[in-house]
């Protein structure tokens, strides 16, 4: 059996006023869209640990 998974992130999910979603196969995958985001959305150059974990845990996997 196949399963063909998602991963999705919505920026509100992490308390921001911002309706950008990003979704993609992989966390791998999905890890530098939301970077690239924060840097051009919202300013956010360094990644630390503590927002690392937010965007962790606000990652949603979809099955379809
Ligand atoms: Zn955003």
């Amino acid at each position: 059996m196949l399963f063909m998974a998602k991963y999705v992130f919505k920026c509100s999910d992490i308390g921001m006023n911002c309706g950008f979603e990003a979704s993609a196969k992989s966390i791998d995958e999905l890890m530098p869209k939301i970077v690239e985001h924060a840097k051009t959305a919202h300013n956010i150059t360094e990644i630390n640990e503590d927002l690392k974990n937010k965007v962790t845990s606000a990652i949603k996997k979809k099955m379809f």
